[in-house]
């Protein structure tokens, strides 16, 4: 089968034939629908993050159970599965309540999961290690589908966190509104009655944000001129949760600007920017987070708010063969939504 390969840090991704997998027993193959193009790959392909190539990119990814190992029960080939994609070791007890994206023995397991270190869905099948990292899709289209399991999860899990500050009477900041923004705008509208700007340094992408549904949008190009605009909508309370999804230096240094005292400013780009603290900025009270991907359970929930219809991962597909010019079109801001590899 053809697999996206990453053979090295500086290096773009090899498109090459591999073997395709057979599952031993307890692990699962699925035939890949869909698998999502994140902008992580690029920062796996761009730095030293301590991961070694090769292996087959994809960490977003959902198809349909192909084959079973031995001892695997309580799925049948054909079910359609989103896969989670944070694989821990299972055991520990924070993988116990889920949250293997948490896990405590990450430091000593093999790799991050598929498409991170371990050979991911960007092929015509994917080896899953165990039938606990499957989550159930009932109607929806692994193609569709695929963006929940990271591009949705993610902003899931860092808002969820915050709901208790979400009341309608503040303000939300998500800067950044690409694949993990769209689907965040998208959340914070389904999940709290808080006021929500979008920011971002691309019109087209504010553009999108407006399409679903944000009323303020403010380009951040200028970070000096995008503060007072936002502090402009906020009022002196500034905004009681900052999202950013960039992570670079001027969007952390933006967010330390717009929140308020008491507030929380969430950090889950890994862009590289740095969080200086002096005497207020961040404001007295501001808790910083950073949050990473989500748990197994959220994932449910993030499958079924997709199920009713309350959120939709924009999705522009294309075949596995054109993955080096999609990774190109991510890294130009050329992407609205998410890309998604179909085999
Ligand atoms: P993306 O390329 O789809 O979207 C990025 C968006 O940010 C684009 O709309 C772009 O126009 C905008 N942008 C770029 N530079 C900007 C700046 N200086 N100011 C404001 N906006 C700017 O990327 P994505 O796939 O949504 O991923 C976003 C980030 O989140 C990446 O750094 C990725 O590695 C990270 N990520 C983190 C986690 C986690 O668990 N912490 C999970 C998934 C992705
Ligand atoms: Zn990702
Ligand atoms: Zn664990």
């Amino acid at each position: 089968m053809k697999a996206v390969r990453f053979v090295g840090v500086g290096h773009p991704p090899e498109i090459v034939d591999v073997p395709v997998p057979a599952p031993g027993p307890g692990e699962v193959l699925v035939k890949i629908g869909g698998a999502g193009v994140c902008h992580s790959d690029l920062h796996v392909m761009d730095e030293e993050l301590g991961l070694k190539g090769p292996f087959t990119l994809g960490h977003e990814n959902a198809g349909w159970i192909a084959k079973r190992g031995d001892g695997v029960r309580g799925w049948k080939e054909g079910d359609p599965v989103a896969v989670y994609g944070p694989w821990g070791c299972g055991h520990c007890h924070t993988c116990q309540t889920s949250a293997e994206n948490y896990c405590e023995n990450h430091a000593s397991m093999p790799s991050l999961g598929g498409g991170l270190g371990s050979d991911g869905g960007m092929a015509d099948y994917l080896l899953v290690p165990s039938p606990r990292l499957l989550v159930p899709l009932g109607k929806l289209d692994p193609v569709m589908a695929a963006p929940l399991s990271d591009a949705a999860l993610t902003p899931y899990h860092a808002i969820k966190m915050a709901l208790p500050l979400l009341t309608p009477d503040t303000t939300v900041v998500a800067i950044g509104i690409g694949g993990l923004g769209h689907m965040a705008v998208q959340l914070l509208q389904a999940l709290t009655p808080a006021q929500l700007i979008a920011g971002d340094i691309d019109d087209s992408k504010l553009a999108h944000a407006r399409e679903l549904g944000v009323k303020h949008a403010v380009n951040t190009r200028d970070g000096k001129a995008a503060a007072e605009a936002i502090r402009k909508i906020t009022g002196p309370r500034g905004a009681v949760l900052a999202l950013d999804f960039v992570g670079v230096q001027p969007t952390i240094d933006l967010c330390t600007h717009i929140v308020g005292r008491g507030s929380r400013m969430t950090v889950v780009g890994l862009g590289g920017g740095t969080i200086h603290y002096s005497a207020n900025n961040p404001p007295y009270g501001c808790q910083v987070t950073i949050p990473y991907w989500g748990s197994r359970t959220e994932l449910m929930e993030v499958i079924a708010l997709a199920e009713q219809g309350r959120i939709r991962a924009e999705v522009e597909q294309f075949p596995l063969e054109q993955a080096v010019d999609v990774y190109q079109r991510l890294r130009d801001g050329k992407i609205r939504g998410r890309a998604v590899l179909v085999p």
